[in-house]
């Protein structure tokens, strides 16, 4: 397997910011991801960097990328058996295809399988994790198990996962809602600002209050630290106009953090400073 060195890894992420990785690869399969995990050393998986921020500085370890080595996608009846790095447009699409659904939501969410099952995306007023019956992982020691939902211990933006996913059985339901899928995708098209680059919503949402909104209210729309700016279209994003470092990001989310005064705003975006 090739292992890169000083890969760019704002060329992964979808804000378009970070730094070299030292070592840098994207295992094609499970045994080539068992080697990249027998690596001694500081390790991180990526699925599709889009909840992602790294340093400017890069990562000072082996970045691992899931995305090529766990693509399959099985519909065994009412549930999808489905590699981590399957896109979940990819995953939306192929189950309304088989007029299956359940998992619309999704739709317009421009993650992984993995990193969703990990981070329990969810959207609408649905979480990923209300469909997942087991996850399969393999652990930084090379060791495959296969996790049982309650022992994910799901909540809004998170899960106990440990180790890598590299494929999850979702459920899923007879009868796609084609119009839902659409609906979603030109809701997100209107309300985010999906012509720069950005890593969605910044700020989890301190329930019953949206970040969203208190950011707005706290005059933080078009803010700006270098090329880093609060989305005029949607104050939870922040949004790369080009040159912005992830100091400008971390400099804005602390401007903005000291504005809203209401709560203590709590990143939903992953740093990864080193
Ligand atoms: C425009 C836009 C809109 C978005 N809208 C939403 C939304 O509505 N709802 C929502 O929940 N999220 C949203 N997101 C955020 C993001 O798409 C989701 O959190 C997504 O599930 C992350 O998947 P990823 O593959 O990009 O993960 P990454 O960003 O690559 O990684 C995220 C985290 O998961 C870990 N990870 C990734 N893959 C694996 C794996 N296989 N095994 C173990 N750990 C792994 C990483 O280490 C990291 O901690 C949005 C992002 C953007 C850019």
């Amino acid at each position: 397997m090739e292992i890169k060195q000083g890969e760019p890894l704002k060329n992964h992420t979808s804000i378009r910011i970070g730094g070299p990785a030292k070592f840098f690869c994207a295992p094609k399969n499970i045994a080539e991801l068992n080697e990249a995990l027998a690596f001694e050393g500081k390790k991180i998986i990526i699925g599709r960097g889009t909840n992602l921020l790294f340093a400017d500085e890069g990562y000072d370890g082996l970045v691992i990328k899931i995305d090529e080595c766990c693509t399959s996608l099985q519909i065994e009846g009412e549930t999808v058996v489905v590699g981590a790095g399957v896109s979940l447009n990819k995953l939306v699409d192929t189950l309304a295809e088989k007029n299956l659904g359940g998992l619309e939501f999704l739709a317009g969410i421009p993650g992984s399988v993995g990193g969703a099952v990990v981070m329990n995306a969810g959207a609408w007023g649905s979480e990923i994790g209300t469909f997942v019956k087991w996850v399969k992982v393999v652990s930084y020691e090379g060791e495959e198990k296969v996790l049982r939902q309650a022992d994910l211990h799901y909540s809004y933006r998170s899960s106990a996962i440990a180790g890598v996913v590299v494929e999850a059985k979702l459920k899923v339901k007879q009868g796609a809602d084609l119009k839902l899928i659409k609906e979603y995708r030109s809701k997100r098209k209107a309300k985010h600002p999906l012509d720069l680059p950005n890593c969605g919503s910044v700020f989890k949402n301190p329930k019953p209050l949206i970040a969203a909104k208190l950011i707005e209210e706290a005059c933080c729309k078009g803010l700006r630290v270098g090329d880093a700016k609060v989305s005029e279209k949607h104050a939870n994003f922040i949004v790369n106009l080009g040159q912005a470092t992830s100091k400008d990001v971390l400099n804005l989310v602390q401007l903005i953090k000291s504005r809203v005064k209401k709560v203590d705003l709590v990143p939903e975006v992953k740093v990864v400073l080193e």
